[in-house]
């Protein structure tokens, strides 16, 4: 037990394993093993720029980000998501069956790119992970239960100088405090996803490459996933209000949350984006138009081709 706490000290691993519960975590990654904390649990901790250890957890940085931190950043960064995933963020596979994830791209000694100096240079839009820490947040799903429970961590370091300091808060207060709640709130649909798929991974399978695309583009290319929104053949296929589109169009948020839902159709089958009515019959239907006119011009192709080799035979005098 970290003794700077008043949470029992509880082995979740094993715990985990008994309940069949599944879990994501949320904390900066940590060869230290985590204590579990609840809202009421209090927190002896503060960070402030007169510490020793001033930036040491940021020059070894290991931050897992969620669908509303890319926005944040972003958005700070004034860029487009494209161009931010691919200047700062890592891959990683979330699960066993390749559901991506992102972390923040370091430099080679491991410093995150944000750190300056003075501190986060991109402080008022800090990722999730790195609002949280030296806690984090642990979304757990238990296999008979449709929804999730939330719980925290304490990931006690001991470069984090901040343990020392005399200051005590409640974890609900520190996440006040650091204005994590907002992003627990937008990304709950998200963690939510990722439990499901973890805790229903055996039954749903193994999803296709063009699902993991989806789920990558929906929960982190919001730009691109713009575009994919507002093309005519998405428009021509689900039945959403002009409103809503507008709404889709311009609004980030609402485009996000948009993704999360379209993605429990993608993972899970729940039909909860209408379709407009005889759009599948139609797209069925144009697609086997395709395919004919494919069809054809390879036979046509295939005709051409046997009719130059005859003339070709004829010309050298070679004929049947
Ligand atoms: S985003 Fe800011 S707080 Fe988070 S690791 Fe980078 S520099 Fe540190
Ligand atoms: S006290 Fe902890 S969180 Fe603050 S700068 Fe030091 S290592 Fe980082």
């Amino acid at each position: 037990m970290n003794g700077e706490t008043m949470s029992d000290d509880k082995n979740f691993d094993n715990e985990a394993e008994d309940t069949r519960d599944f879990r994501f975590e949320l904390p900066n990654s940590s060869p230290v093993q985590p204590t579990r904390l609840e809202l009421d649990d209090e927190l002896k901790f503060r960070c402030h720029r007169g510490v020793s250890c001033w930036n040491e957890c940021c020059s070894r940085a290991d931050v897992t980000i969620t669908p509303y931190d890319i926005i944040r950043l972003k958005n700070s960064l004034d860029m487009d998501s494209t161009e931010f995933l691919k200047e700062h963020t890592v891959p990683f596979e979330l699960d066993a069956h390749g559901v991506p994830g992102l972390k923040l791209r370091t430099d080679e000694d491991g410093a995150c790119l944000f750190m300056k100096e003075e501190g986060c240079s991109v402080y008022e839009d800090r990722p999730t992970a790195c609002r949280y820490y030296p806690s984090g947040l642990l979304a757990m799903k238990s296999i008979s239960e449709a929804t999730d429970e939330r719980h925290f961590l304490l990931i006690s370091e001991p470069h984090c100088k901040g343990h020392d300091e005399d200051h005590i808060q409640t974890i609900g207060e520190y996440r006040k405090e650091q204005g994590v709640e907002i992003y627990d709130d937008l990304n709950h649909d998200w963690y939510q996803i990722i439990l499901k798929k973890k805790s229903t991974g055996p039954t749903i399978g193994k999803p296709s490459d063009m699902s993991l695309q989806m789920f990558f583009m929906a929960s982190y290319d919001v730009d691109r996933f713009r575009r994919f929104v507002m093309s005519e053949s998405f428009i021509k296929m689900y039945d959403l209000t002009d409103e809503e589109y507008a709404e889709l169009e311009t609004d980030d948020i609402k485009l996000m949350e948009f993704g999360f839902t379209l993605m429990k159709q993608v993972f899970f089958g729940e039909l909860v984006i209408k379709e407009r009515e005889g759009a599948w019959d139609k797209r069925v239907e144009e697609r086997r138009e395709i395919l004919e006119y494919r069809k054809q011009a390879e036979i046509a192709e295939h005709q051409r081709k046997q009719e130059e080799a005859r003339k070709a035979a004829l010309d050298s005098g070679i004929d049947e």
